[in-house]
């Protein structure tokens, strides 16, 4: 006897440390899980099985907390232990509202309560009520969330389970946040943080504290919000969590967007870092929609599409997560059920994944429709189909952002049809489009697939980008482009004599390093290309920035 009350308190220990130290509650509950199949206390099995269950929740390993939840459950299930039953029937549910699957969630936790009806396990039965509102709270039925929250709220109260009502009460004023009623969602925060200081909860107190600060900055109260976010960061990053320094950082960041936007950017770059070392996918792409909101604002278009790309790509990936831990889930839960009698459960669960993979599917299409129109509506040139404008100067935008870690041999030339306007006026406009077109295939097929890129920059220019390049083969392939162009042959007539259109290329040759930025480039070429019109076009010139300048033809 004595030994199973041993057992059972080592279970209790690595219960009480499951959210701060879980790995090690999980070895703890692990070695009791053991012990006590080693000896047949079912009992001991149970619980052990559902603090590590309770250990993988809190380390994110939610199909292993699946697993084991689920196994805890069938224990109790022999046992016939109400209150085991509904602990464990929460945690399924709490995994189920980790993948967004709400409704199975819902369902697990009315279960739960049900079963618990009849004991007196109070401190369950409010964490029940608690998730409970989290789920309609989730799905934006505010009503009902208020309604288990409040339920959750009485209970503690009541049996004065003082952190409950601390976490319940917070998730109330981010209810009356939403319904934006701040002054009560304030109250709710405030009481939640006067609970929290007595309980000396440094997270949720910056956590609390965050929620306050916000409601200030909406009542333009920006020193008081200030005051909060600034307190808030310090005692999370004493105790190293990113993840909610990540909340702050944003919050701060908004404070400072109008007054400040250097620090504005500082702060979203370092929650970036952070969002990154502890894949925090969400805030990655709330974060990154901002930044693209405000360059947009400025009329940086090309940074504003770097981040558009950016957040749609960590948009993606969250989909997909999801869907695939969905599926993941279900397959768990058809091979829990195999051999077993449920055959009514199997269909309807088959049902399910069958529908999950549908959406999958749709969600798949859309994504890829989105990304096609994407490329296509702001990348690309409708007349000719190579990249415009905003596509080349993405392009190089990113290769200077590696060259900052990686210098590398760059080429940038800038192509001017010779006396277009000569062309457009003998033939007319459209088969200037013709032309134009014509000579943007040429440039795509001789550049091939060289590295780098070539577009149209505009009316009857091009540019051409050519990475990790020597000096003599950047001639030659201006060379290629000049010749090849004439040889299209596309005569006009001009002062009584028939003229082959032909180009001029201004260019600019070095290492990356050697430019601070890509605007140099730009206008370096430029000036070239303005020399080889002068010298009568039809001519190439290229300046080496480490040499002399080479000229040919
Ligand atoms: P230069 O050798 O100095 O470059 O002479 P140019 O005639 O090519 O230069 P200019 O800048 O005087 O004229 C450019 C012409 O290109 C004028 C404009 O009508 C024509 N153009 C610009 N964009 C388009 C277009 O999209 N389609 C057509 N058909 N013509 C265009
Ligand atoms: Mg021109
Ligand atoms: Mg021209």
């Amino acid at each position: 006897m004595d030994f199973t009350l041993e057992l059972m308190n080592k279970i209790e220990e690595a219960r009480k440390i499951a959210i701060k130290h879980p790995s090690l509650a999980f070895e703890m509950s692990k070695e009791a899980y053991d012990i006590a199949r080693m000896h047949e206390l079912r009992q001991g099995e149970a619980y052990a099985l559902f603090v590590m269950a309770l250990a993988c929740r809190s380390m994110t390993k939610l199909n292993d907390c699946y697993n084991y939840a689920y196994d805890a459950f069938k224990k109790y299930e022999m046992m016939d232990d109400p209150t085991g039953l509904a602990a464990a029937l929460n945690l399924i549910g709490i995994v189920y509202y980790y993948n967004a699957m709400y409704e199975a969630a819902i369902e697990h936790f009315l279960k739960a309560l049900h079963l618990l009806k009849e004991t007196d396990d109070y401190i369950t039965l409010s964490r029940l009520y608690n998730n409970m509102g989290e789920v309609y709270r989730e799905v934006g039925n505010l009503d009902d969330a208020l309604i288990s929250y409040s339920k959750g709220l009485d209970l503690s109260e009541k049996y004065n389970y003082t952190t409950n009502m601390a976490v319940i009460l917070e998730n109330i004023g981010e209810v009356y946040f939403l319904k934006a009623d701040y002054s009560y969602s304030f109250e709710c925060y405030k009481k939640s943080y006067d609970i929290l200081v007595k309980a000396k909860d440094v997270t949720a107190l910056a956590e609390v504290e965050n929620r306050m600060g916000k409601i200030y900055f909406i009542q333009q109260q920006y020193d008081k919000a200030r005051a909060c976010y600034n307190h808030a960061l310090a005692q999370l990053e004493e105790i190293e969590n990113k993840y909610f320094t990540i909340d702050v950082l944003i919050n701060m960041a908004e404070l400072e967007k109008i007054e400040n936007e250097e620090l504005f950017l500082s702060y979203l770059i370092k929650a970036i870092e952070y969002g990154e070392e502890i894949n925090a996918r969400k805030k990655l792409s709330q974060i990154y929609k901002m930044i693209n909101q405000f360059y947009e604002k400025k009329g940086d278009f090309e940074l504003a599409l770097e981040f558009y790309k950016r957040f749609h790509m960590v948009e993606q990936e969250i989909e997909t997560a999801v869907v695939s831990q969905k599926l993941e889930i279900i397959k768990i839960e058809l091979s829990k059920l195999l051999g077993g009698e449920e055959v009514e459960k199997i269909v309807k669960l088959n049902k399910q994944l069958e529908q999950e993979i549908a959406h999958q599917n749709k969600l798949l299409e859309g994504m890829e429709k989105a990304n096609r129109n994407l490329r296509l509506e702001v990348l690309s040139d409708e007349l000719t189909n190579i990249p415009n404008r905003r596509g080349v100067k993405s392009h190089l935008a990113l290769a200077w952002k590696q060259s900052e870690e990686k210098p590398f041999n760059a080429a940038l030339l800038m192509i001017d049809i010779d006396y277009f306007k000569r062309y457009n006026d003998y033939y007319g406009h459209l088969e200037g489009d013709v032309c134009i077109k014509r000579i943007a295939d040429t440039l795509k097929s001789v550049f091939g697939n060289r590295n780098g890129i070539i577009g149209r920059y505009g009316g009857e220019e091009y540019v051409c980008f050519i990475k990790d390049s020597e000096f003599k083969d950047v001639l030659e392939l201006s060379e290629f482009i000049r010749s090849a162009v004439e040889k299209l042959d596309m005569k006009y007539l001009w002062d009584e004599t028939w003229y082959p259109i032909t180009i001029s290329i201004g260019g600019i040759y070095g290492c990356s390093s050697h430019f601070d930025n890509m605007t140099d480039l730009f206008s370096i070429a430029d000036e070239e290309l303005y020399k080889a019109k002068n010298e009568g076009r039809n001519k190439i010139f290229l300046r080496d920035i480490n040499m002399k300048e080479a000229f040919i033809k």
